[in-house]
């Protein structure tokens, strides 16, 4: 499990302009990323404030090599070894002395290019957020909206990896086959259902060998952080393709994730009991029970969805709250999820991508997509400035946050994942 030391301590403040009291990337955060500036090489950077520094350039400062495009490597260290690295970029951020030798690598990171911060082998989505569970399974069985597996086996599949994208790359709307209530026939043609998934991902560190499991108390140190995904949906086309091998094109056209990487070290001293399981739930089988991780494996972190139009753009109004909850709404932990993936022998590795599922609240405020939001299209929301959505419009901008809270800890963010519907071709 990972540590409270004294990167966390909240009286410990940074001499980079701003950083002190950041919503996001105050000093006890410390997330990776990988940036390029003016189309040079994209490298490994931690974020700081508003500003990055560039872990390149100060190579021979840190104990660990911190070089590449990706950080694959980093997230493949043993825990030990990462915490290294945390501790000396807190003592160099914070430390004055520092300063002189460390201003000339700080960037704005508002002037950079922010990259995938790995290369992505793999990317399995699940789907334990249980109220988002819940509330797609009524629309198609009022009477039984769980199906008999839900509380027993976290349910998966495997996503695409190569149509990731970071934050800021517009999607294209995708064409897709559906069909239409009354029509006889499929028809192909861009969805006219598009919609987001509110979801945490969680960057996989060191991997497994083929063969080998990984067993639930060893879960945590095999996840190296964090992030926001967006999982893209084509409501329409995944009503008809889904049956009866699962996802497929009404997923996998885009996906976008926010770029920092929230390690398991910063994330720390926000891990809280995993909710108690309603009465008359099943107990998990035994290779996804852990004392511990029931304790500590949920994450106290509250996630927001947010909608810009390209009318509130124009206006220079403020992006809509579309709905917030808290990412405890999750029926299984991180570590489950991670633990049931390599249980029968499936090899993770360093870099694989991990999506929670939609992580919806109980109530309509947190409902996390427009599926929920709209009761599959029947109740269109009415938006400040009149405009009326059921599903995402062209020139509509997606943006989700998460923010990490505990009594006497300084708060942290995860930054922005956002993306911009462009018209189909
Ligand atoms: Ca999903």
């Amino acid at each position: 499990m990972p540590v409270i030391d004294e990167t966390h301590e909240p009286a410990l403040t940074s001499w980079v302009p701003g950083a002190n009291g950041h919503r996001d990337f105050p000093i006890q955060n410390l997330p990776y990323g990988i940036f390029s500036i003016r189309g040079d090489t994209p490298r490994p950077a931690v974020a700081i404030g508003d500003k990055l520094l560039d872990l390149s350039a100060i190579s021979g400062l840190l104990p660990v090599e911190v070089t590449g495009s990706t950080l694959n490597a980093l997230f493949a260290l043993a825990p030990e070894r990462r915490l290294a690295l945390r501790r000396k970029l807190s003592e160099l951020l914070s430390a004055e002395n520092h300063r002189p030798a460390l201003a000339p690598y700080l960037h704005d990171i508002a002037d950079v290019m922010m990259h995938l911060p790995a290369a992505i082998g793999d990317y399995t989505d699940f789907y334990a957020g249980i109220h988002h569970a819940n509330n797609v399974g009524r629309q198609f069985r009022p009477d039984n909206p769980l199906l008999p597996n839900y509380k027993y086996v976290p349910i998966g599949y495997h996503g695409r990896a190569s149509s990731i994208r970071p934050s800021g790359v517009p999607l294209v709307r995708p064409k897709g086959q559906r069909k239409p209530p009354n029509a006889e026939v499929p028809v192909f043609g861009p969805t006219q259902r598009l919609d987001y998934e509110l979801e945490l991902g969680i960057w996989i560190g060191r991997g497994n060998e083929l063969g080998e499991a990984i067993p639930i108390a060893e879960a945590a140190d095999h996840i190296a952080g964090f992030c926001l995904l967006n999982d893209w949906s084509a409501r329409e086309l995944q009503a008809w393709e889904y049956q009866p091998l699962g996802p497929f094109l009404a997923k996998n056209f885009h996906s976008t994730i926010s770029p920092w990487v929230i390690t398991t070290e910063a994330m720390a001293p926000f891990r809280i009991a995993q909710p108690q399981r309603s009465e008359g739930d099943p107990q998990p089988l035994p290779y996804l029970w852990d004392e511990a991780d029931q304790q500590a494996g949920a994450l106290a972190l509250n996630l927001e969805a947010g909608l810009l139009t390209a009318k509130m753009r124009d206006a220079g109004a403020a992006p809509y709250r579309l709905s917030h909850g808290p990412a405890s709404n999750m029926y299984w932990t991180v570590a489950q999820l991670v633990t049931h993936h390599a249980s029968n022998g499936c090899n993770l590795q360093p870099g694989d991508l991990l999506g929670t599922g939609t992580i919806s609240a109980p109530s309509e405020d947190g409902f996390g997509s427009l599926l929920e939001l709209s009761r599959g299209g029947q109740q269109p929301l009415t938006l400040p400035t009149g405009e009326q959505r059921s599903f995402l419009e062209d020139g509509d901008e997606v943006i989700l946050t998460a923010h990490a809270h505990a009594d006497g800890y300084v708060p942290i963010g995860f930054g922005e994942c956002r993306a911009m519907v462009l018209p189909a071709p």
